[in-house]
Formats: C-alpha cells, structure tokens, sequence
C-alpha cells in the first residue's frame, strides 16, 4: 500500500512534470527563483545573527578609540570636564578622568551609564590601568575580565565590559587619565529582536519573491509557450503562421528560424498542390489527345493517317518526358542519384550537342551558334552534363521570341571552363530570377502548355551542377533574354578518351 506522503509526492510530480518526463518550463524557473531567494534570505538571516556579536564588537572598539581621542583633543580646555561629559553621554558610555599626580588620582570628570563598572574601580586597579596605557604608548582597550583579574566583577560583566584608557599630557605637565567603559556585545533582547525582525522580514521577502518569481517566469515562458502552440499547429499542417517574438534575443532567434520555416514549408505546400495540378493537367492533356485520336483512327474509316500516327507519337513522347523527369527528380531528392565521373571534352561534347539540335530543327527556323577554342577537358558525369546542355538548349528553344537564335560557348582560362547558353527570347523579370531553379516553378502559369516542360527541367539541372560542385548562374533582362551558365575545373591529368 502506497503511504499518504508517496500518493502527495506523486500528484506533486504529475502536477509539475508533462507527457514526456520535463517539468514546465514556467514551474522550474518559479520554483529555481524561489529557492534562490529563500537561500539568499536564509544566508542574510543566519550571517546577521551570527555575525553582528563581532560586527557590533568591532564597531563599538573603533568608536571607544575615537571617542578617547577625541576627548583627550579636549584637555587642554577651561571646560575640559563638561565638554568630555557631554561628549561620553551623547555615546551612552561612562566616562571617568583622573588627573593622576605620582600614586594619586582625583576624578575631575564623570559621566555614569548604569552598567558601568568604573565606580567600583578601586585605586589599585586604576593604577593597573594606568600602567598599562603608558607601556601601551598611551592607549590601552581590553575587556574588563582581561585587565583585572578581580573576581568582584560578574562574568558578564568581565567579558562584557570594555575598557578603553587614554594617558593625556597635559600643557600645565599634569597627566589625565581618561576611562571610557561600554558594553562590547549588543544586548541579548537586541539580539532576540534581530532575529524576530529578520524571521518576519524573511518570510515577508519570500512571499513578495513568490510573487515576483511568478510573474517573471510567466514572462519568460510566455513567448516560448506562444510559439510551441503555433509549432504544434504547424506540425498539424496549418504553415501560414507568424511565429515573431521579441521579448529575448534568443527567442527572436527562434521565432526568425521558425518563420523561416514556416514560409519554406508554405512554399513547399504551395508548389506540392501546384505540381498536382500541372502534373494532372499535365497527364490529362496528352493522354486525351492519344485516347481521341486512336478512337477517331479506329471508328473513321481513312483517318488512319501516318499525321494521326504522328499526333499520337508525339503526345505519347511528351508523356514518357514528364514522367522521365519525375522519376529522376524523384531519385534526386532520395540521393540515390551518383555520378559516373570520366575525363572527357567539354569542346567536343557541345559541339556535338549544338549539331544535334541543328540537324534536328533545321526546319524549325532556329539558329544556333557555336564559339569553342581548343580543348576543355573536364573530369565529370558526361551523360549528366550533356542532359544539361540538351535541359538549357531545350528552355532556350522553348523561351525564344522572334529571334530563334541560340548560342553555346565554351570559354576556358588556365583552371576552369565556362559554358554559356545564351538567347534572345522572352527573358525572365529580376523577381522571377532567382526561383526559377525551384521546383515546378514556372514563370507563366497561366500559359503552360503554349511550352513544353514540367517544371522540373532547371531543379533537375541544378541538382547535377550541385552533384559536381559547380559553379553556376543565370542572367536576364526582360524581352532582351537569357544567359544560363556553369564552370567546371580543368581536368589536366588525362587527355579527353575520346581523343585518344
Ligand atoms: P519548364 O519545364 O517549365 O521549362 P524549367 O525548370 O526548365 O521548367 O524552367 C523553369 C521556368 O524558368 C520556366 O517555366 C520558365 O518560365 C523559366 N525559364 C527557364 N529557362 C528560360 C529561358 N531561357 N528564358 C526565359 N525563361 C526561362
């Protein structure tokens, strides 16, 4: 059977820890305050009350010595007696000065205080006394009990008691002695009272530090409550949130990352419900075309046309692109995609590319132009880079304007190769340039199948360059066109295998 104590300690727990085993962050920093000013207050409490008896006792030296001075400044004057009087009753202390004359003593100032002991000091004592200040240089303090060795005096009253002696010459060559007598330790009520008032004043400071560690820690822990709420909201797909919080740098750090977040994550959403509609589309359009052209093949008799043929050839090989595409973008992101790294021309493998497409659209009504010295020999992935100069060509075809001309150029400097594919096309506006590398971007939606491509043909693009740790670029100027370009280092080690 569980105790009464282990049932309150574990509805304790449960109060102040959450699901996975971490207190809250408000109740931990509450509650750290807390102890921390109840430790503090402990340690101000215990430290008074153990050290005011040597505080007080050190202070009440210092004064005593001063005071004995001060009064011993005072004898040459006429009313040497009243002022040192005066002076001993406003410090609450007895005051007694002899004017010592060889063994005699008269008492020519007195001020009592009614503990004091100086009364009861017989001549022999003050003689002592006497003694003892003039070896002592002139002053002497001590406790009673040290000095005399007289068991007149209580025990209080021995250790209680200082006694602070001053031997004073005199202008007229007689010589004072001047006995100040004050109790060294506070007294116990005093004491009593210390403790009393701190107790209280403890207790007081602690429920207004509660209060104050409450409310700071709801401040501190309020921003990030406000942002694991919104994160949770986030986790359950809602992405258009506002995650800004200012009240601590770190936090603002925090929300900034997480606002970063949320927009990639708003972006990536945006572009995953677009690439639904484009690909559908995309899929549909074709795949009507076929379906409608085999019908009509089918049920007309002479509509079986090498043309119809054609139309079918064509949708069908635009289909087999855009899911070719899909598939590598999708080996891509799953990093699956490697590169099958050889040593080969880059002169050679652009010219060859640029008479490819030459051939190919000769009736078309595209020029191409070609500008290459040398050789360029490269270590790289040669499929991958001619995939991406077939990828640049393509957009180039694709974005051109009235002027069909496309440019290659491969230019070298002693460490690396630079191609440019450059047109004169539509071009690309400054707030579209740098998203054109985003997957499914596009920079006309509305007009998507006046082109070919998915979308995807630049994200595929960057993906290589960035498997080889290329450098590469785009610039563009609206309705002037286009420059995409990439480098890639000098492999100098072996010639190109296919001049060898
Ligand atoms: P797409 O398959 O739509 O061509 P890409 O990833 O190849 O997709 O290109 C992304 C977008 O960048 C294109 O939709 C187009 O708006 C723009 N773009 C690419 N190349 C060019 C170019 N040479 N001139 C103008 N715009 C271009």
């Amino acid at each position: 059977m569980p105790s009464a104590w282990s049932r309150y300690a574990a509805w304790g727990i449960a109060l102040t820890r959450r699901k996975r085993g971490a207190p809250k962050i408000k109740w931990s920093l509450f509650v750290s305050f807390t102890a921390i000013t109840a430790l503090i207050l402990m340690m101000v409490t215990l430290l008074q009350v153990l050290l005011i008896d040597t505080v007080y006792g050190f202070t009440v030296k210092s004064r005593m010595r001063s005071l004995v001075y001060e009064i011993g400044y005072l004898a040459n004057s006429e009313s040497f007696s009243e002022d040192a009087e005066t002076l001993a009753q406003e410090s609450s202390t007895a005051l007694a000065v002899y004017l010592i004359d060889g063994s005699s003593q008269t008492l020519i100032a007195e001020s009592t205080e009614h503990l004091s002991v100086l009364e009861r000091l017989d001549s022999a004592e003050i003689e002592t006394i006497y003694r003892f200040a003039k070896e002592n240089g002139g002053f002497f303090q001590e406790t009673l009990g040290d000095t005399l060795k007289d068991n007149r005096f209580s025990p209080n009253e021995r250790k209680g008691r200082l006694l602070s002696a001053f031997v004073d010459e005199r202008a007229d060559g007689s010589t004072l002695l001047i006995l100040l007598d004050t109790a060294r330790t506070p007294m116990k009520h005093l004491v009593l009272l210390m403790q009393n008032h701190f107790s209280l004043v403890s207790v007081l400071m602690l429920a207004v530090s509660a209060g104050i560690a409450f409310l700071l820690a709801r401040h501190i822990a309020a921003p990030i409550e406000r942002i694991s709420g919104k994160a949770k909201r986030m986790a359950k797909g809602e992405y258009d949130l506002d995650f800004s919080e200012n009240s601590y740098r770190e936090i603002a750090e925090l929300s900034e990352i997480l606002n970063q977040t949320s927009d990639e994550l708003t972006k990536v959403d945006r572009m995953q419900k677009e690439l639904v509609a484009n690909i559908s589309h995309d899929l549909r359009t074709p795949l009507t075309m076929i379906v409608g052209y085999a019908e009509v093949m089918r049920d007309i008799e002479g509509e079986n046309t090498p043309e119809n043929v054609q139309v079918i050839i064509d949708e069908a090989t635009r289909l087999s692109a855009l899911v070719n595409d899909l598939l590598e973008i999708s080996r891509f992101q799953g990093g699956i995609e490697e590169c099958k790294m050889t040593s080969f021309d880059m002169v050679l493998l652009a010219n060859e590319t640029v008479e490819r497409y030459r051939r190919l659209k000769e009736n078309s009504g595209f020029t191409f132009g070609f500008e290459a010295k040398g050789e360029a020999p490269v270590l790289a992935d040669r499929a991958k880079i001619a995939q991406v100069l077939c990828n640049l060509i393509n957009n180039a075809m694709n974005y051109s304007a009235e002027e069909k001309t496309v440019y290659l150029r491969v230019l070298c400097d002693d460490v690396r190769v630079r191609v440019e594919v450059e047109d004169h096309g539509i071009g690309i506006s400054a707030e579209d340039l740098p998203n054109v590398w985003n997957r499914y971007y596009r920079v006309d939606r509305k007009h998507r199948r006046s082109v070919t491509g998915s979308g995807l043909g630049l994200s595929i693009v960057r993906e290589i360059f960035e498997l080889h740790s290329a450098r590469y670029g785009v610039s563009s100027e609206l309705g002037r066109g286009t420059t995409f370009w990439f480098e890639l280092p000098l492999y100098s080690d072996a010639l190109p295998a296919e001049r060898v």
